[in-house]
């Protein structure tokens, strides 16, 4: 699922990461790739809409565009507009189960859907994970082949299994059901109602009565991922009718376009709780919005990097360091800051990509140069072997100082050069970053 969503969005973000300066008109027809790129993976129309003008709403702000890498912001911009469509951050939606046991679990949806599955996929995550005890039932009265079903798979998924009493009516095996569970000491109930292949009055009617006998902590819609549009007005329609408290996913494991998986939430404003990725007993996962937006987007390692940039830029020497090179002034503590900051951020590994224009082969030519992230340690060392004077003042640094620091930071003279050629290449870029802003940061930086 997703394939070709990923596929599509990658191509538009390929036309804003890489670049120094960003333009409203950029960011557009970035945006207008996005759209389509949800639109033909079966978004509903209200959803792109929504999503497209949320992210250009956030894209266009000053901050954005002229800052350092601001395809790379842009990215981050549509991921975070992604955990919001599907679901929001934080801890994925668990269920609640608290209160007077047995609580009741209700679940509906249409036939085929993978109810009865996920019934008891559900009963067994509960049984594993929460350490509960399930009693599942079916009250599926006229497909007496639904009812053996869960009761094979409630034998797979080592849960309990209401005894099957033909003639009940399904209001009557809910009543007997929540019985059973508190006579035998059962803390949850799963009550597998009966799909249909539409949605009629007489299915509403059922289900509503159901729910009043057993009064349910949650009532979860089971929807096919696979179809699309329709899934989405199936689970439309029924939260008109049923009160209910969330939704699970089946066939994620399928190929679909995925537009479901993403419309969902926006359109029935309840949460996905979990998704069926296989047909299996286990094949049952949490819903992670995070989690999902990051497959979708396939761009995790920017992602991560514009989160760690913003948490550890520390705002107060930024600010300090864009004063003294307003000034024209870029000392070695500043360098050491910056080499500092370059650690934080994963190394030289991890902020290549982030900057605008590192490409592959400028990645190759840093290493051979010798700018690795040994490198950036050794400097630190040398820098840290100076007095606070020398670092404020690199001109005072002659031959005799030079062998003083060399042997505090165990290197060679040599190194000590490189370090103040370095210096300076960094000063005069600085001084143009100081006029010009922060096109190329990197530029022509070489040991
Ligand atoms: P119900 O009629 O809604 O109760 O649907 P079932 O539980 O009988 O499921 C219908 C079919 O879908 C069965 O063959 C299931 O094995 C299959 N199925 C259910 N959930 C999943 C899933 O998450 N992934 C896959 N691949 N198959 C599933």
């Amino acid at each position: 699922m997703f394939d070709a969503l990923t596929e599509r969005l990658s191509k538009a973000f390929d036309s804003l990461t890489g670049r120094g300066i960003l333009s409203e008109k950029d960011v557009d027809a970035a945006l207008r790739e996005i759209r389509v790129a949800l639109l033909e993976a079966d978004v509903a129309l209200p959803v792109v809409k929504d999503f497209v003008t949320k992210v250009r709403e956030r894209a266009i702000g000053e901050d954005v565009i002229k800052a350092v890498a601001p395809g790379q912001q842009v990215v981050k911009i549509v991921h975070d507009a992604l955990v919001d469509l599907l679901g929001g951050p934080g801890e994925p939606e668990g269920l609640s189960l608290e209160g007077e046991p047995p609580v009741a679990i209700l679940m509906a949806g249409l036939q085929g859907s993978g109810k009865t599955t996920t019934a008891a996929k559900l009963a067994r995550r509960i049984q594993k994970t929460e350490k509960k005890k399930v009693l599942l039932a079916s009250l599926d009265t006229r497909r007496p082949a639904a009812m053996e079903q869960l009761q094979q798979m409630a034998a797979q998924a080592e849960a309990g299994f209401l005894p099957i009493v033909p003639g009940q009516t399904a209001v009557e095996i809910a009543r007997r059901a929540m019985n059973a569970g508190r006579l035998q000491g059962y803390d949850v109930v799963i009550l597998d109602t009966a799909g249909r292949t539409s949605i009629d009055e007489e299915l509403m009617a059922e289900a509503k009565a159901i729910s009043d006998v057993a009064r349910p902590r949650e009532t979860l819609l089971v929807a096919d991922a696979l179809t699309g549009q329709d899934a989405v007005e199936t689970a439309r329609r029924f939260n008109e009718r049923l009160p209910l408290t969330g939704l699970v996913l089946t066939r994620m494991d399928g190929d679909g376009r995925g537009g479901a998986a993403l419309s969902m939430r926006h359109v029935t404003g309840l949460p996905v709780k979990f998704v069926g990725v296989s047909e299996k007993v286990d094949g049952l996962d949490v819903f992670d919005a995070s989690r999902m937006a990051g497959r979708i987007l396939g761009r995790g390692d920017i992602v991560s990097l514009v989160e760690r940039a913003a948490e550890d830029v520390d705002k107060e020497k930024a600010e300090r360091l864009a004063r003294k090179m307003a000034k024209g002034k870029f000392d070695l503590e500043d360098m050491a800051d910056q080499f500092a900051q370059m650690q934080k951020m994963g190394g030289l590994a991890g902020i290549m990509g982030f900057l605008p224009g590192m490409n592959k082969a400028a990645q190759g030519q840093m290493a051979a140069a010798g700018l690795d992230d040994r490198m950036l340690k050794r400097q630190g060392a040398i820098i840290s072997s100076m007095t606070r004077e020398e670092r404020r003042k690199p001109d005072l640094l002659k031959a005799s100082r030079k062998r003083r620091i060399a042997a505090g930071a165990g290197v060679e003279v040599q190194d000590v050069n490189r370090l103040l050629k370095m210096h300076r290449q960094m000063a005069d870029m600085m001084k143009k970053v100081g006029k010009k802003g922060p096109k190329g940061l990197m530029g022509g930086l070489t040991p």
